[in-house]
């Protein structure tokens, strides 16, 4: 289960985006087309969640509790930041995940955030132009929302999404020589299990998926984290991942877990520390943690995918490429 995914980690020569004053011209205008494409995405996709009822929450940075990020097949962390305030530790937001569980279950039924993740990724993942160390999910979660309410919620906004950016963003997609290649015609999308994606191509199944799929395509039951749903009884996992074709990864999402004994039992088998998740086992054990499922878009990956950047820190305006600090 802790085998680490290879997806898209050869050491191909990819050219690593540089900062803003060392672009050519034509770089920059390059840069600002790609600008215009992540206005309009987010324009496009936090209207659609607020149209929706969803609740738009501000982000937090700085926490006692965030993402363990383990165990997760696709995470690969070098560090994590933590430092000491008013005579607490509190650590950089890896996700928002543990805050949206409790939000959600406790007053904002449903909600979303543009929320950090700051993800000190080895630096060999550089290479993979799919990793960046600070980076932007559109993260939510809605009570009482089953994982194919949240499917179908997700096809929903990536279809308007790319049908709306088709005609009013046209000339920027030609431009960037996307306009015919982004296609998304079938609904529901696809769907695959993970276990027999494993069975079939082995641990590095995800390239090869999106090396064959067309259209956007979903994968089911990944084992990973205490908070997505596990059935204990068949081991199957109710979580869902959306593939890009010739791309990979844009989003990770599930059905949570609400009990305590599981979270618990999950913690433990997985050797998590339980002190840094008191607050959610507490709220659990009383049973204030609601049913609730949602899902986290990688702002930086979804507009490389739509843009077709090598590399996703060309997506930003001043890229975290692991590896590589610079000034800005
Ligand atoms: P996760 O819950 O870890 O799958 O993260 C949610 C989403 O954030 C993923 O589906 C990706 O779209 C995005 N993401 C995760 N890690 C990174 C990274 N290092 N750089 C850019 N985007 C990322
Ligand atoms: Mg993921």
């Amino acid at each position: 289960m802790k085998t680490e995914q290879t997806t898209n980690e050869s050491p191909i020569a990819l050219d690593i985006p540089k900062p803003l004053d060392q672009l050519s011209d034509v770089e920059l205008d390059r840069k600002s087309c790609i600008g215009r494409v992540m206005t309009y995405t987010l324009s496009n996709m936090t209207n659609y969640f607020t149209v929706n009822g969803f609740q738009w929450l501000l982000p937090v940075a700085l926490s006692r509790s965030t993402d363990p990020l383990w165990p997760d097949p696709g995470a690969s962390i070098d560090k994590r930041i933590e430092v000491d305030i008013y005579g607490e530790t509190v650590r950089t937001t890896s996700s928002m995940i543990v805050h949206k569980l409790i939000a959600s279950s406790l007053a904002y039924p449903k909600l979303f955030i543009l929320s950090p993740n700051i993800r000190i990724e080895k630096a060999e993942r550089a290479r993979t132009g799919r990793h960046v160390y600070e980076f932007t999910q559109l993260d939510f979660e809605a009570r009482g929302a089953t994982s194919s309410d949240i499917m179908r919620l997700v096809e929903d906004a990536v279809s308007g999404l790319v049908e709306s950016l088709k005609k009013d963003g046209g000339e920027d997609l030609r431009l960037l020589g996307r306009y015919d290649a982004l296609k998304v015609t079938k609904r529901p999308f696809a769907t695959y299990d993970a276990a027999k994606l494993e069975e079939e191509y082995g641990s590095d199944w995800e390239a090869k998926l999106v090396g064959e799929i067309k259209e956007p395509t979903w994968v089911i039951n990944i084992p990973r984290e205490f908070y997505d749903f596990e059935d204990f009884d068949s081991g199957r996992w109710d979580n869902y991942d959306l593939m890009m074709p010739g791309y990979g990864e844009v989003l990770s999402g599930s059905r949570r877990e609400c009990e305590y004994e599981k979270m618990l039992a999950k913690m433990d088998r997985e050797n998590v520390r339980k002190e840094n998740f008191a607050l959610i086992l507490k709220l659990a054990k009383e049973g204030r943690v609601k049913p609730t499922a949602g899902a986290g878009i990688g702002i930086e990956r979804i507009v490389g995918w739509i843009t077709g950047a090598k590399h996703i820190g060309e997506t930003q305006p001043f890229p975290k490429v692991p590896g590589t600090v610079y000034e800005l």
